[in-house]
């Protein structure tokens, strides 16, 4: 070993570790699946390197996983020749969180055991599950392309930090090492092993090799003869009807990199001028990096099984963009490159028949599971908005999707659809009206919604900044426009009866000496001071001109300096 030195954990790493290893985990033995799960990567990522470059597969082209095992030593070890790592990469892969939203995630975590396990869980920890069974972590590991003597050495308590030397390792790619204590024992052992990789790994498509069982007679010393232990084909190539609902989450964890189940998925194989299979995949929360710029996962796309790449741009818009899965094409370039999917026009056939399906499905969720489809709502809503300016060409069919609080049962949960609102319009009432506001309780109390609640008619509520996006580019649903309560004049005139409007002349009448000296007073500050029927408790309220932003629009425009 030469060059060794020690280092410390990123402060979020350290954080992430202790609160790991002291939650109970009630399911240890995920260790394993993360492992293979990052093993597999590694070869996904070496194969598609290999496109450019043959010299890589040095003269070691049989891609794989082995997991072998040491009871007397309490050794368990997970090695694959994939692209491996070089010193920088470790550093940086195995002593920081390169996730963008891991400060935010860290701050949203109370200290309660059991919701903080919960939380992590979402987050997802990967590779540094391992020190949830280890007391002691070594990583060996080279990479493709670089000389033997180049290899790297890491090894960890999982405490404050860990040690990092360069040794000799003639072999390609990465070994990780699990030293167990006694209590941990139990994974040291052939069956408990090759059960957990089919439970949890069965999906993966490269082989996952372990020494097959000696009967005792055999020579001791003899080299292991390795079996296969997987099915080592792409899970989502096979028939719909030979996938197991637990096949299908298992590969969406390692797809997604997230630790709980997906909420649903679709699975198509496409036949006729473009064949490719996809497999997308709902997820049940929202990524830490949903609204950051630079997402961490996206969509895997595939050429007839070479992973090309991860794409976060192209195959999803940005309305979608937390849907997860596979796209495997059989007719797309090997040699396609990550900068030619923008302008591929088979991409963009395979994206729009993608969204069609999503929407399909939430369709279909929407209208067959409503609890279910609130669970979507409540995780993605917010970002599934956006849908409504960025595509036009769905436009109706993502706004039969939304939901929205209402006045009608006053609900902070959103739970109307527009549809909805339509059955409970009042006769003679031809607008969808609704209110913004910077938050449910202030939308709720507007000084707008009086006359609206005295003629018994329903107001959506819309406190979310992206509302203002929203009603900017819906005009109209289903031939009924969308207005503003704040917004211009008032047509609830059908509503009233002819009393009541021979006693609003007689008001405007009288109040005409009052709001010439209001606007006098006023000057510059407002456009027009008027006698209003809005208003059943409140003296005066403040409108905003039919044609101009609504007011939460205004706040968002000064916001950004306009
Ligand atoms: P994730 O897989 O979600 O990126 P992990 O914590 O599982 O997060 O792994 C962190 C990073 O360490 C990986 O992104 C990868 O760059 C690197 N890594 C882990 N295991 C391997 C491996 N066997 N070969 C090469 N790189 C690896
Ligand atoms: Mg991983």
């Amino acid at each position: 070993e030469t060059d060794s030195e020690t280092l410390e954990f990123q402060a979020e790493v350290q954080q992430l570790l202790s609160l790991m290893i002291h939650s109970v985990y009630s399911n240890r033995e995920v260790f394993l699946r993360e492992l293979v799960s990052n093993a597999s990567d590694a070869i996904d990522k070496l194969r598609f390197e290999a496109l450019q470059n043959e010299a890589l597969f040095e003269n070691d082209p049989e891609l794989k996983i082995r997991v072998s095992y040491d009871p007397e030593a309490r050794t368990v070890t997970v090695t694959d020749n994939g692209i491996g790592m070089d010193r920088d990469d470790v550093v940086e892969n195995l002593g920081t969180i390169a996730h963008s939203g891991t400060r935010r995630f860290l701050e949203q975590l109370t200290g309660d055991q059991q919701q903080d396990a919960q939380l992590i869980g979402q987050f997802g920890v990967g590779f540094y599950s391992a020190f949830v069974v280890a007391e002691r972590v070594e990583v060996f590991s080279r990479k493709a392309g670089v000389e033997p003597r180049y290899g790297v050495h890491w090894r960890s308590d999982g405490q404050a930090g860990y040690e990092i030397a360069t040794v000799e390792r003639p072999e390609r790619g990465t070994s990780v090492v699990l030293h167990l204590p006694e209590s941990q024992q139990e994974f040291c052992d052939g069956q408990r092993l090759r059960s957990i990789i089919r439970k949890y790994s069965d999906h993966i498509s490269v082989p996952i090799e372990m020494p097959a069982e000696r009967s005792g007679d055999e020579d001791e010393e003899q080299a292991p003869e390795w079996e296969l232990v997987n099915r080592a084909s792409a899970l989502w190539m096979r028939p719909k009807s030979e996938i197991s609902e637990e096949d299908y989450k298992e590969l969406y964890k390692h797809v997604a990199h997230d630790f709980s189940e997906p909420l649903t998925w679709m699975h198509n194989h496409v036949e006729g001028r473009q064949a490719y299979v996809s497999l997308l995949y709902i997820p049940k929360h929202p990524p830490f990096d949903l609204y950051e710029q630079k997402p961490a996962h996206g969509i895997k796309l595939y050429v007839r099984r070479v992973f090309i790449t991860e794409d976060t741009e192209h195959l999803m818009p940005r309305y979608l963009r937390f849907v997860r899965g596979v796209v495997d094409s059989d007719d797309l370039p090997l040699n396609i490159s990550r900068e030619m999917l923008q302008h591929n026009p088979m991409i963009s056939s395979i994206r729009s028949a993608s969204v069609k399906r999503v929407l399909d499905r939430l369709e279909r969720m929407a209208n067959n599971e409503p609890e279910t489809y609130a669970e979507f709502w409540q995780a993605f809503g917010r970002v599934f908005k956006e849908g409504v300016a960025e595509d036009p060409g769905n436009r109706e069919r993502i706004a039969k999707l939304l939901r929205f609080s209402s006045t009608h049962e006053e609900k902070e949960t959103p739970d109307v659809s527009l549809d909805d609102y339509i059955a409970r319009m009042k006769e003679g009432q031809e607008k969808i009206y609704y209110v913004t506001a910077e938050s449910f309780n202030a939308a709720r109390n507007s000084p707008h919604l009086e006359v609206f609640r005295r003629h018994g008619v329903e107001v959506l509520i819309l406190p979310d900044p992206v509302d203002e996006w929203l009603v900017a580019h819906l005009s109209e649903y289903d031939g009924k426009p969308l207005a503003s309560v704040a917004k211009g004049e008032l047509d609830l005139d059908s509503l009233a009866d002819e009393g009541e409007k021979e006693q609003r002349q007689e008001q405007e009448k009288a109040y005409e000496g009052l709001c010439g000296r209001l606007q006098e007073a006023l000057g510059e500050q407002v456009s027009e001071v008027r006698v209003s029927h809005r208003l059943t408790d409140s003296p005066a309220c403040l409108v905003v001109g039919e044609h101009d932003f609504g007011m939460g629009m205004q706040r968002l425009l000064q916001a950004a300096g306009h």
